[in-house]
């Protein structure tokens, strides 16, 4: 072969290290470039994903709901603990270990299958032509290749009206780093990243306030969990103040003053940090030069079809930088479906069945249409609502806030969408995955045996509910 390689694969976050294995398990000759360096200065694979997104915040929501539950749960289950005391210092060296443990993993699985990880920032210079700026040296190396996949991902949207400055107005990435307990945090935005970065400093003690600029809070959950999620969180002490425009953040000594416009007023608050989470944007700073036109939409993402080419011949994007939802699991499917692609196959992603997740407690996780989006559509449907004050399981873990909703075509059952919130629905969800992916109706999930007591028969009784017959639940009388 006269090329370095028949596959470079730009961005080893979970779309690009996820095409690089899948390539090179088809047989082809593949190299990841990714530019990522640790706060410990060390090169890492992984991407936002493993190192500043969805494993560190897992890490973190997972101590301080243990420290919270501590606290406030024990009792109950007879067990007595004189005073629970926090070591932050502890907590944060148990998530960088998490991140490293699995960066380091992704390094082992580049090993394991011959992939070559090119350390540096890449540049597509044309068609089968990249170059590489290795970390340190000012000369670019050339590298020739058949294809090229673009998964540069996405970095978090910085507001002209709160510009970080890294230490008291931070992004995610920030958020995730605080050494200590900001007495009183302010969050700019109450979509997933602000609300599941909230929680965590509420329960290890913040007093947190949410300034959301809509007017209603999740808008892209179904809107009775969405309440019910609104409820739950405002019960547990976060200050969500909704129609709440952020208007100017700035650092006053150790403090940031905040002024948002509410009811036609502004109004200011002062906090100790304030985290911005307004959402991300693709990433495609430097990845482009010379004869390398490609084609991006109005918001910045990389153009692709179906078979996610871009506008340039032989190169393709998948991830984050191709556009919503910005998920890393969505993103790992669109790895393989374009290595598949590129060895002659012809693989499928269902974007209609990628499930949502918010892993605040209770959880809240979703797939498929919400009730707005069926009443918007005409389509007549039925729903089927089951509480998990309902399921045994869920009283013995003392977690029964919440609920499992299904909703089916009113004709054909087909199931359209599933809604929850509570204990583990982040793990309840993948079954009605699984069944819409199988275009399965509601009548087969409820005629599916559910092990005793798991939380899954929370599944099972919404399925029974679809027709009316839950079991453990006795929905109010219709009306006649
Ligand atoms: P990224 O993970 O962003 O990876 C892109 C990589 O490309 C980066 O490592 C970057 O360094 C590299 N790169 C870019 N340009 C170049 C270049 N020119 N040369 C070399 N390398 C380059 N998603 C979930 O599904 N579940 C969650 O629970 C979840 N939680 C999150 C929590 C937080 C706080 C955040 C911020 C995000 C979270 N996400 C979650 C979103 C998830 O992290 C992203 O959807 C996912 O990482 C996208 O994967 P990607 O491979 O497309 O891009
Ligand atoms: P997401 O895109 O899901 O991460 O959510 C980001 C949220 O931030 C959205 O709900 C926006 O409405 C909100 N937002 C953006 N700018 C501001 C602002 N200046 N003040 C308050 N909220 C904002």
């Amino acid at each position: 072969m006269s090329k370095d390689y028949e596959v470079i694969v730009i961005g080893g976050g979970p779309a690009g290290y996820v095409a690089a294995i899948r390539c090179a398990q088809l047989g082809m000759k593949t190299a990841c470039i990714e530019k990522w360096i640790d706060p410990q200065d060390k090169p890492a694979l992984g991407g936002t994903c493993l190192n500043v997104g969805c494993i560190p915040s897992k890490a973190l929501l997972e101590s301080s709901e243990i420290y919270h539950r501590a606290q406030h749960d024990f009792a109950a289950h007879g067990l007595k603990i004189d005073k629970v005391s926090m070591d932050i210092g502890q907590m944060q060296k148990r998530r960088r270990e998490v991140v490293g443990a699995l960066t380091g993993g992704i390094q082992g699985l580049f090993k394991a299958n011959g992939i070559d990880w090119l350390q540096g920032t890449g540049c597509i210079e044309d068609t089968g032509k990249v170059s590489l700026k290795e970390h340190g040296k000012s000369r670019k190396k050339n590298l020739t290749c058949e294809k090229i996949i673009i998964a540069s991902g996405s970095v978090p949207v910085n507001i002209e009206v709160a510009p970080f400055d890294g230490d008291r107005i931070v992004d995610s990435s920030g958020a995730l780093e605080f050494d200590s307990v900001p007495e009183r945090l302010g969050v700019i935005g109450a979509g997933y990243i602000g609300v599941e970065l909230g929680s965590v400093w509420s329960r290890l003690g913040s007093e947190v306030v949410l300034l959301e600029a809509l007017d209603s809070f999740m808008p892209i959950a179904d809107e009775q969990i969405a309440r019910e999620a609104l409820k739950q969180f405002r019960k547990q002490g976060l200050d969500i103040r909704l129609q709440s425009r952020v208007v100017s953040a700035k650092v006053k000594g150790k403090k940031v003053e905040v002024k948002y416009n509410a009811e036609n007023e502004e109004h200011t608050e002062t906090f100790d940090r304030l985290i911005v989470a307004v959402g991300r944007r693709p990433y495609t700073e430097s990845l482009f030069s010379g004869n390398a036109r490609i084609e991006l939409d109005e918001k910045g993402f990389v153009s692709v079809n179906e078979k996610f080419r871009t506008s340039l011949p032989d190169v393709y994007a998948v991830g984050d930088v191709v556009g919503n939802p910005m998920l890393a699991h969505k993103g790992m499917e669109e790895g393989i479906a374009v290595a598949e692609i590129l060895a002659g196959q012809k693989p499928q992603v269902d974007h209609a069945t990628i499930p949502s997740v918010v892993y605040t407690a209770p959880e809240i996780a979703w797939v498929g249409k919400t009730e707005q989006q069926l009443k918007k559509e005409g389509r007549e449907y039925r729903s089927g609502s089951i509480p998990f004050a309902a399921n045994g399981r869920a009283k013995a873990l003392g977690q029964q806030d919440g609920l499992v909703k299904i909703l089916a075509d009113s004709k054909t059952d087909e199931i359209l969408g599933a809604h929850m919130i509570g204990p583990y629905v982040s793990e309840l969800v993948q079954e009605i995955v699984v069944a819409m992916s199988y275009r399965a109706s509601s009548e087969d999930i409820a005629r599916i045996i559910h092990g005793h007591p798991t939380l899954s028969e929370t599944v099972h009784e919404a399925a029974l509910a679809v027709d009316g017959r839950p079991i453990h639940f006795a929905p109010p009388r219709k009306r006649k």
